[in-house]
Protein backbone atom coordinates (compact mmCIF):
# COMPACT_ATOMS: atom_id res chain seq x y z
CA UNK A 1 0.00 0.00 0.00
CA UNK A 2 1.16 3.17 -0.68
CA UNK A 3 0.74 4.98 1.87
CA UNK A 4 3.70 7.37 3.81
CA UNK A 5 2.99 7.22 7.20
CA UNK A 6 2.79 3.22 6.85
CA UNK A 7 5.98 3.48 5.01
CA UNK A 8 7.52 5.74 7.95
CA UNK A 9 5.90 2.87 10.83
CA UNK A 10 8.10 0.24 8.72
CA UNK A 11 11.13 2.47 8.44
CA UNK A 12 10.87 2.08 4.60
CA UNK A 13 10.88 6.10 4.53
CA UNK A 14 13.14 8.17 6.92
CA UNK A 15 11.70 9.98 9.47
CA UNK A 16 13.70 11.12 13.14
CA UNK A 17 11.12 9.06 15.53
CA UNK A 18 10.65 10.61 18.47
CA UNK A 19 8.95 8.00 20.28
CA UNK A 20 8.55 4.25 19.21
CA UNK A 21 7.13 1.07 20.35
CA UNK A 22 5.71 -1.81 19.04
CA UNK A 23 2.23 0.17 18.00
CA UNK A 24 2.87 3.31 17.87
CA UNK A 25 5.46 6.26 16.31
CA UNK A 26 5.68 9.74 16.86
CA UNK A 27 7.46 11.83 14.08
CA UNK A 28 8.07 16.27 13.82
CA UNK A 29 5.76 17.07 11.17
CA UNK A 30 7.42 18.47 8.02
CA UNK A 31 5.39 21.87 8.06
CA UNK A 32 5.04 22.77 11.77
CA UNK A 33 2.23 24.40 12.18
CA UNK A 34 2.91 25.19 15.82
CA UNK A 35 6.70 25.88 17.64
CA UNK A 36 6.20 21.97 18.37
CA UNK A 37 4.17 20.20 15.88
CA UNK A 38 4.28 16.06 16.54
CA UNK A 39 2.20 13.59 15.01
CA UNK A 40 1.24 10.70 17.28
CA UNK A 41 0.68 7.68 14.69
CA UNK A 42 -0.47 4.29 15.08
CA UNK A 43 1.44 1.92 13.06
CA UNK A 44 -1.85 0.01 12.01
CA UNK A 45 -3.12 1.45 8.94
CA UNK A 46 -6.54 2.80 10.21
CA UNK A 47 -7.73 5.18 7.40
CA UNK A 48 -9.45 7.78 9.96
CA UNK A 49 -11.75 8.40 12.82
CA UNK A 50 -14.57 6.97 10.58
CA UNK A 51 -12.79 3.66 10.10
CA UNK A 52 -12.21 2.60 13.62
CA UNK A 53 -13.53 -0.46 14.87
CA UNK A 54 -14.58 -1.28 18.13
CA UNK A 55 -11.09 -3.71 18.37
CA UNK A 56 -9.18 -0.15 18.16
CA UNK A 57 -10.27 1.16 21.75
CA UNK A 58 -6.97 -0.12 23.39
CA UNK A 59 -4.90 1.57 20.19
CA UNK A 60 -6.61 4.53 20.87
CA UNK A 61 -6.29 4.97 24.72
CA UNK A 62 -2.54 4.27 24.07
CA UNK A 63 -2.14 6.65 21.35
CA UNK A 64 -3.69 9.63 23.79
CA UNK A 65 -1.00 8.07 26.55
CA UNK A 66 1.73 8.10 24.30
CA UNK A 67 0.97 11.89 23.59
CA UNK A 68 0.65 12.60 27.14
CA UNK A 69 3.98 11.01 27.60
CA UNK A 70 5.55 13.39 25.02
CA UNK A 71 4.57 16.33 25.81
CA UNK A 72 5.78 15.55 29.74
CA UNK A 73 8.81 14.50 28.18
CA UNK A 74 9.31 17.59 26.31
CA UNK A 75 7.92 19.94 28.97
CA UNK A 76 5.22 21.62 27.67
CA UNK A 77 2.71 23.86 29.87
CA UNK A 78 -0.14 23.15 27.46
CA UNK A 79 -1.01 21.81 23.89
CA UNK A 80 -3.38 20.80 21.37
CA UNK A 81 -4.63 17.25 20.23
CA UNK A 82 -5.88 17.43 17.19
CA UNK A 83 -7.58 14.83 14.29
CA UNK A 84 -8.65 15.97 11.34
CA UNK A 85 -11.59 13.75 9.70
CA UNK A 86 -12.00 13.38 6.39
CA UNK A 87 -11.06 15.49 3.49
CA UNK A 88 -13.27 18.57 4.32
CA UNK A 89 -12.13 18.08 8.04
CA UNK A 90 -8.29 18.73 7.04
CA UNK A 91 -7.10 15.33 6.76
CA UNK A 92 -4.54 15.05 3.86
CA UNK A 93 -3.20 11.42 5.24
CA UNK A 94 -5.48 8.50 4.73
CA UNK A 95 -3.82 7.65 7.85
CA UNK A 96 -5.38 8.03 10.96
CA UNK A 97 -2.72 10.45 13.34
CA UNK A 98 -2.79 12.92 16.60
CA UNK A 99 -1.86 16.05 16.19
CA UNK A 100 0.45 17.74 19.33
CA UNK A 101 0.48 21.17 19.07
CA UNK A 102 2.34 23.22 21.71
CA UNK A 103 3.75 26.92 21.98
CA UNK A 104 6.67 25.61 24.37
CA UNK A 105 8.58 22.61 24.87
CA UNK A 106 11.44 21.02 22.56
CA UNK A 107 10.95 19.30 19.12
CA UNK A 108 12.36 15.88 19.18
P1 LIG B 1 -3.59 15.88 8.25
O1 LIG B 1 -3.92 17.14 7.52
O2 LIG B 1 -4.27 15.76 9.57
O3 LIG B 1 -3.76 14.67 7.37
O4 LIG B 1 -2.06 15.99 8.63
C1 LIG B 1 -1.03 15.49 7.84
C2 LIG B 1 0.24 16.11 8.38
O5 LIG B 1 1.33 15.33 7.94
C3 LIG B 1 0.49 17.54 7.88
O6 LIG B 1 0.59 18.42 9.00
C4 LIG B 1 1.81 17.44 7.11
O7 LIG B 1 2.63 18.56 7.28
C5 LIG B 1 2.43 16.17 7.69
N1 LIG B 1 3.34 15.42 6.83
C6 LIG B 1 3.18 15.08 5.53
N2 LIG B 1 4.19 14.32 5.09
C7 LIG B 1 5.04 14.18 6.14
C8 LIG B 1 6.28 13.52 6.33
N3 LIG B 1 6.88 12.85 5.35
N4 LIG B 1 6.87 13.59 7.55
C9 LIG B 1 6.29 14.27 8.55
N5 LIG B 1 5.12 14.91 8.44
C10 LIG B 1 4.50 14.88 7.26
ZN1 LIG C 1 -0.96 3.70 6.36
Amino acid sequence: MDCIFCKIAKGEMTAKKGFENDRIVAINDINPKAKVHILVIPKKHIESVKSLAESDKDLIGELFLVAKQIAEMEKMEGYRLVVNVGKSGGQIIDHLHLHLLSGDGEAF
